[in-house]
């Protein structure tokens, strides 16, 4: 059994039509959170995603809410101290702070590494949302031994467990973790947002579509149920959790059952 903090470190203002294939008629205010997710248990601490830093949010005009640092030792996690990050993907808002982590190993997935490397990465719509030095660092981090490379579902520990679903990029990676609750999947961008999943509207940065609606299938299934799926850059992940600590709103336990 573990606890799952998602822990926001980020936000950025805009409109629905940005955040669908297609736009969105009503276009009203529809900001994303950012967000990385701590998984707490006997079997150790295990972190998704490393978000980014000030000078590539300030660089791509995302804010910075709160460096990634700081969320992890508002719960008491010394950086120093995690030994496995799980990769979802490669985007920038998930594998940026290359330095934080200086014990951890990376656990991404095959085509994940093969697809920020390759012949993709020729197009310029591909590769925008990657940063050329995060690649470049998880290169470094790989010769250096640090990396794992994981190809479809994989067990990281007992009650975790590691789902390629692609979609969005060649090798995103969801992860199911057992909680009290029942199995509760960490859906990174394989959902954004609820509406994307539930409403079968892919987010618009994609490298399948037919994969990405695949990959709603998949998280249902891997889900105790639709309440047991956490959207990857939602707001109404903070709104529906109980806070982890008193008196910070946007540090919440998605382990526990939903309060809205
Ligand atoms: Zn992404
Ligand atoms: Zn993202």
């Amino acid at each position: 059994m573990y606890e799952i903090h998602a822990i926001r470190y980020g936000h950025l203002d805009r409109t629905a039509t940005h955040n669908f294939i297609g736009g969105d008629p009503h276009d009203g205010p529809m900001p994303l959170d950012y967000y990385v997710w701590l998984i707490r248990g006997d079997a150790g601490t295990f972190l998704l995603d490393t978000g980014y830093d000030l000078a590539t949010g300030t660089g791509r005009g995302r804010a910075l809410v709160r460096p990634v640092e700081a969320g992890l030792a508002a719960l008491g996690v010394d950086p120093a101290s995690v030994r496995d990050i799980i990769v979802s993907h490669m985007h920038y808002d998930h594998v940026g702070n290359h330095d934080l982590f200086p014990l951890a190993r990376y656990h991404v997935q095959d085509d994940e590494m093969a697809f920020c490397t390759g012949r993709p990465m020729c197009h310029a719509m591909m590769r925008a949302p990657f940063e050329a030095r995060d690649v470049q660092a998880m290169v470094g981090k790989l010769f250096a031994g640090r990396v794992v490379f994981h190809d479809g579902e994989s067990q990281l520990a007992p009650g975790i467990t590691l789902h390629k679903v692609g979609g969005h990029t060649r090798g995103l990676q969801v992860v199911r973790v057992q909680t009290r609750r029942g199995w509760v999947v960490l859906a990174s961008d394989a959902a954004h947002f609820y509406a994307n999943w539930q409403q079968r509207r892919p987010f618009p940065i994609v490298d399948s579509v037919s994969a990405y609606l695949d990959a709603y299938l998949t998280i249902e299934r891997l889900a105790s149920s639709p309440a047991h799926i956490i959207p990857g850059h939602d707001p109404l992940v903070l709104a529906r959790y109980p806070a982890s600590l008193p008196g910070v709103p946007d540090i919440v336990r998605v382990d526990l059952e939903p309060v809205d």
